[in-house]
């Protein structure tokens, strides 16, 4: 529990990547503990909210889902605006949605604040049948941009309590 003296940060968090890559299953996964297969394409602006406790702050993750803007592989502006965290996320079985990830991250690198903090985050694990990108290759990438890392299962819930415990978004 968040002791009396401890500060709470908000940041605000967002998803990015090609439809279907599982942006919205990985922010109800981890602000709600649930899955649920069949999601309407996210339509409209979308928020959730969850804190979780660090040793010296809690932070509140306000996670900003797209309004199927990824439809037009452009964000609006007002997306980016004042985010303290984005999530690149691509989906292990498409190697598409993997290459698409490079344009995903221009755009935060073109549009996003100076000192946002970006992930990639390669999601769908438990279809590791089906996987199409390796580990290795996603570690690439992400060591030739400087991010953070990890593979995430939105549907058994696999890695992402982690990416949000690993990710300190501001030092106090
Ligand atoms: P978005 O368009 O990026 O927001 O993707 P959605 O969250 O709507 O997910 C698209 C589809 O992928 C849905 O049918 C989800 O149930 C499914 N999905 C999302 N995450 C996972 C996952 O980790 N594993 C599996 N097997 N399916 C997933
Ligand atoms: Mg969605």
């Amino acid at each position: 529990m968040n002791g009396k003296s401890l500060p709470v940060i908000k940041v605000k968090v967002v998803v990015v990547g090609d439809a279907g890559v599982g942006k919205t299953s990985l922010a109800v996964r981890f602000t709600d503990n649930s899955f649920i297969q069949h999601y309407k394409q996210t339509v409209g602006a979308s928020f959730c909210s969850r804190a979780l406790d660090f040793k010296d702050k809690t932070v509140v993750f306000n996670i900003w889902d797209t309004a199927g803007q990824e439809r037009f592989r452009s964000l609006v502006p007002m997306y980016l605006r004042d985010a303290g965290i984005a999530l690149a996320v691509y989906d292990i079985s498409s190697h598409k949605s993997f290459e698409n990830v490079e344009s995903w991250l221009l755009q935060l690198q073109q549009y996003g604040p100076r000192d946002l903090k970006c992930a990639l985050i390669g999601n769908k694990i438990d279809l590791d049948d089906l996987r199409e990108v390796p580990t290795q290759e996603g570690q690439l990438v992400a060591e030739g941009h400087g991010l953070y890392f990890e593979e995430t299962s939105a549907k058994s819930g696999e890695g992402i309590d982690k990416v949000f415990n690993d990710i300190d978004p501001i030092e106090v």
